[in-house]
């Protein structure tokens, strides 16, 4: 059985000040509610400056939250200034790692190259990769939802050895942080047809145990009605997991 994951991409919001009230607050808020981090695992994915003030945290409190890095350079060492090595994070209890974000797909010019070169640094450095994927309104209408997301996916993993530990985050473009989230449906249309193509290209173990999360708009208001979906494990959450109460709520979603 696959533990759902509900995973807080901060993007680039919160100094690392900020980071270690919010984070606190967050844990003390879960404790309050008696959230069983066996049943849902929570993960925060803070910009690269807060990560070592939340792993303290994390640590020296003993807190089950789980710790994840929004970009990884493809690269192990070197001339690469203003990159971030995989090393380096799982030095700092970095467990996931975010490749692809249509942020950086779109603003960065990242090809799925790239993005498979990011996907292997993550995993040879001992961490897991969070592969997103998603369609563009554009692509939507030229190529239905799935094309575009099935093959961003076959390429980032191409890479992997054949059991490594990936997530697959489907994040379609045209519902993030426009309020205009996919319905219920939409979503398990896409993560049926990627654990579909998992099953092709890595088998019935793969495809079974590997989490598939939606994001896109994420509040709520709504999550229940993605985590309901067969295929829907978790959720890749934006803007409602920069607000304590919000992000607790999500976190303590009933199917
Ligand atoms: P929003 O939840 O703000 O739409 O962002 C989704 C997202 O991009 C998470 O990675």
């Amino acid at each position: 059985d696959r533990t759902p994951l509900i995973a807080g991409n901060w993007k680039m919001h919160l100094d690392h000040l900020q980071a270690i009230a919010f984070v606190q607050k967050l844990s003390w808020g879960l404790k309050d509610v008696r959230h069983d981090f066996g049943e849902v695992e929570v993960a925060v994915f803070p910009p690269f400056t807060d990560l070592r003030s939340v792993q303290t945290l994390l640590a020296a409190d003993k807190l089950s939250l789980t710790l994840g890095a929004q970009d990884v350079s493809p690269h192990e060492s070197g001339a690469f200034t203003g990159d971030v090595s995989a090393a380096m994070l799982g030095k700092l209890d970095v467990r996931y790692v975010l490749v692809g974000h249509s942020e950086r797909r779109q603003g960065h010019q990242e090809g799925d190259d790239t993005v498979a070169a990011k996907t292997l640094a993550a995993h040879t450095a001992g961490m897991v990769p969070v592969i997103c994927v998603g369609e563009t309104a554009e692509d939507l209408e030229t190529h239905g939802a799935a094309a575009i997301p099935l093959a961003q996916l076959a390429a980032a993993i191409a890479p992997l050895p054949a059991d490594a530990e990936f997530v697959v985050a489907y994040e379609p473009v045209w519902a993030i942080g426009s309020g205009q989230a996919a319905t219920p449906e939409q979503a398990e249309d896409v993560a049926r047809a990627l654990r579909e193509s998992l099953r092709d290209l890595r088998g019935d173990d793969v495809a079974t145990a590997t989490r598939i999360l939606y994001g896109g708009s994420v509040a709520s208001q709504n999550v229940a009605g993605f985590l309901r979906q067969p295929n829907v494990d978790g959720a890749l959450v934006g803007g409602a997991s920069l607000k304590v109460d919000e992000f607790t709520r999500i976190v303590q979603f009933k199917k």
